[in-house]
């Protein structure tokens, strides 16, 4: 079984972004907002603001009260829009329920958009003629390459179908040729859409949902779900001490697609400040 390893990977990545940030006239900017007090999302800011710091870039973390109302966000982003030295925004999901998401991820300048959330970018990733991919897939998908892994013609589960994980991931899943399945919590007997999967992509939200019985020998499995056991430890949505057992390749939680995400949002940061520089 090979360990797919996240840290590596994202690290060799960091440390190119370094070199190419070093030659610029000017820092790429990040602006990420956090509404609220989710410890969970509190973590992931810091964690990419550290990168930020890691490589070079500018960064400025709004930490707003969760009170805060839809109107005040939607200047703010505004505003940042308008500031040359923020070249990407990045609003921390989720936010709170009285803030229309939606409302705010289209007030996003798409130019500035490094979660590729908004509508333009989602429309121009499935036409396969994009500026930024969404953190996660894209993450997964370098993993994926840099392991050595084919994708086209093989069988592809991905489990899960939100809009910033499961139907994106499916869609460059298919732009590398892979034969896609999305399955999702209506689908009729889970295990025997996962069991055909040669690359199973799992990003569902729940601790140990996909176990060795759901899963075939010699199988890439990839865990997208951060999840907190009883000790609040991190651990993904695979039964990892049993599936790994049987996998080909598997990505560990943590360690593995989580580091992936932060490093392709430090690229799409770097994109933006090229396209917004033209
Ligand atoms: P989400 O919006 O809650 O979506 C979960 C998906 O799982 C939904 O499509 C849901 O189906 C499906 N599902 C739920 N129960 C199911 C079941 N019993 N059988 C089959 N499918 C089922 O979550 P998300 O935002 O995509 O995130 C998924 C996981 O990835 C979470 O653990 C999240 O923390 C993690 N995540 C990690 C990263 C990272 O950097 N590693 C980034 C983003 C998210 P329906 O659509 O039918 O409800």
């Amino acid at each position: 079984m090979k360990l797919l390893d996240g840290r590596t990977v994202s690290q060799r990545i960091k440390d190119e972004l370094k070199k190419e940030v070093a030659g610029l006239g000017q820092k790429p900017g990040l602006a990420v907002i956090i509404v609220g007090d989710d410890s969970a999302s509190k973590v992931y800011v810091r964690n990419k603001k550290k990168a930020c710091e890691e490589i070079g870039f500018y960064s400025r973390v709004y930490e707003l009260p969760a009170e805060t109302s839809e109107e005040d966000l939607l200047a703010l982003v505004q505003t940042l829009n308008q500031e040359d030295i923020i070249n990407g925004i990045l609003v921390q999901l989720p936010l709170p329920s009285h803030i229309n998401e939606e409302k705010i991820l289209m007030a996003i300048d798409h130019i500035k958009d490094v979660d590729a959330f908004h509508p333009v970018n989602v429309g121009k990733i499935m036409i396969g003629n994009y500026d930024f991919l969404p953190c996660t897939p894209a993450g997964v998908m370098e993993l994926i390459r840099e392991s050595g892994i084919e994708v086209a013609g093989k069988e592809c589960v991905v489990v899960g179908r939100s809009n910033i994980v499961g139907k994106p991931q499916a869609m460059l899943l298919l732009h590398a040729n892979g034969a896609v399945t999305i399955c999702h919590s209506k689908t009729k007997n889970l295990a025997q859409h996962t069991k055909r999967a040669d690359i199973l992509v799992a990003s569902v939200g729940i601790r140990n949902f996909i176990t060795a019985d759901m899963v075939k020998e010699g199988a890439v499995v990839i865990d997208v779900g951060m999840n907190r056991n009883e000790e609040g430890k991190l651990c993904g949505d695979v039964d990892f001490e049993n599936v790994s057992k049987i996998a080909g390749a598997i990505t560990p939680v943590p360690g593995g697609v989580g580091l992936m995400t932060i490093a392709m949002l430090m690229k799409n940061t770097l994109k933006a400040a090229q396209l917004q520089s033209k």
